[in-house]
């Protein structure tokens, strides 16, 4: 009880304001680009920002100096593909609907949002620092999220949101003709040219920086021509593309209309593959596993991750967790997703890239480095992840943007008493722009 009492005290003396100097001592920091831990360095930390990282860093006057000199340090999480406003119950299932399309039916927005108040709190708990949202959050759950975290009104990871998903009719679900709406506002049926542009635009209008395409969940794909409409119009305002595709041809109309990432991309063949390292399109994997998808789906997953990092493809981490699981967070959930790549072999130094820089290079986010001129996005645990992944399981220390939500084990967030009013209004310009805040 008083060790609790001190632990608690010596955090609040300790809680760092943003516009303040910090100097974060590290024993040992990893640096997931070369795959090396390189011992005692310091990290220079003002407003937010990282201004300096090295051996000889020197504490400026006034400034607060916390102490990892036993833990290894690396940059935070990324899951480019997170549902934080949809968890599937088990019993939820209605025959082959998926039990994502029940939530959908029964659950409102306010609700899943609700629900989601506790999912970005456990992944940020767990190390994430960004996300991106992929969609089936209601009536745009994840704009409402992301603005709810970006005003402070609760913890939670930086966010890019992608809105409501566009599909041909139907969207994922199977529909029958007296109810041939109920797959939205889960969904945006767009289905000729103009109307695939109006989905991109009011998208954007409510608030998404992302747009997610469904390519191939119907027998009627989105073409290459379909994808590239979507693709011309999105970057012309600087908002990304990504491509829920499964099928081979699905992901090549995909890769070939432009978009920046294809979400699954489970039935890619090698020639496939090799394309997406032709136009630079990054894989986001999604593998589950084993328990969930069995034992056939996860070996196909893990020969695919297997050819993709042979053949160089770009690849970001990205779980697509969805489901309760009983006794484990959502974002201790995520946390397991990587033992897939352990298990296709890739090396720990790659698999952290993928969950660090190379996810925060496709959200556009300025993360995913201990690097001069990056957000202070920082975590910390006793054992070194490049020997073994699990060690990211023991998250102890979380730093977003400069400030500290995790110290010795503990999460913190105290309820503000001066609100920020989150954006509501759509900057011009840019939208990339927008994710690098
Ligand atoms: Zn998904």
């Amino acid at each position: 009880m008083r060790t609790t009492l001190l632990l608690a005290v010596a955090f609040l003396a300790a809680a760092p304001l943003s516009a303040q100097t910090v100097v974060i001592r590290a024993g040992h920091l990893v640096d997931v680009e070369n795959g090396r831990v390189v011992d005692d360095q310091s990290i220079l930390i003002e407003d937010g920002r990282i201004t300096a990282v090295g051996s000889r860093v020197v504490a400026p006057d006034g400034s607060e100096v916390i102490d990892l000199s036993d833990s290894y340090v690396m940059p935070g999480l990324i899951d480019a593909h997170t549902h934080l406003a949809l968890m599937e119950m088990d019993g939820a299932d209605i025959n082959d609907h998926g039990s994502y399309y029940y939530a959908s039916l029964i659950e409102t927005t306010a609700m899943r949002v609700a629900q989601g108040t506790m999912m970005t709190r456990s992944m940020l708990e767990s190390g994430f620092v960004w996300v991106r949202d992929t969609g089936n959050n209601g009536n745009y759950g994840d704009v409402t999220l992301r603005r709810a975290i970006q005003g402070g009104w609760i913890p939670g990871p930086n966010m890019v949101a992608a809105g409501r998903m566009i599909a041909p009719f139907g969207g994922q679900f199977q529909m029958q003709p007296e109810k041939p709406d109920l797959g939205e506002p889960e969904y945006f049926y767009a289905d000729s040219r103009d109307e695939i542009i109006h989905a991109v635009r009011e998208n954007v209008h409510y608030g998404a920086t992302f747009v997610k395409l469904i390519i191939d969940n119907q027998p009627y794909f989105y073409s290459m021509e379909d994808v590239k409409t979507a693709v011309d119009e999105a970057h012309a305002m600087g908002v990304g593309v990504m491509a829920h595709a499964t099928t081979d041809q699905g992901i090549r109309n995909a890769i070939r209309g432009g978009v920046d990432s294809i979400e699954h991309g489970f039935g890619a063949t090698e020639a496939t593959l090799q394309m997406m390292v032709d136009y630079g399109t990054y894989l986001v994997g999604t593998d589950f596993p084993a328990a969930r998808i069995g034992e056939r789906a996860f070996e196909r997953n893990r020969l695919r991750n297997q050819m993709a990092h042979r053949l160089g493809v770009k690849m970001a981490f990205g779980s697509d967790a969805v489901y309760y699981e009983e006794g484990k967070t959502r974002g201790e959930q995520t946390l397991g997703f990587l033992d897939s790549y352990v298990a296709a072999g890739l090396p720990n130094a790659h698999i952290l890239r993928m969950a660090t820089m190379n996810a925060a290079d496709l959200l556009g986010a300025n993360s995913g480095r201990v690097a001069v001129g990056r957000n202070a996005d920082i975590i910390a645990m006793p054992a070194n992840p490049l020997e073994n992944i699990h060690a990211l399981r023991d998250v102890a220390f979380v730093m977003k943007d400069g400030h500290v939500y995790k110290r010795d084990g503990l999460f913190r967030w105290d309820v503000p008493t001066k609100l920020n009013n989150p954006r509501r209004k759509q900057p011009r310009g840019n939208m990339l722009l927008q994710n690098r805040d």
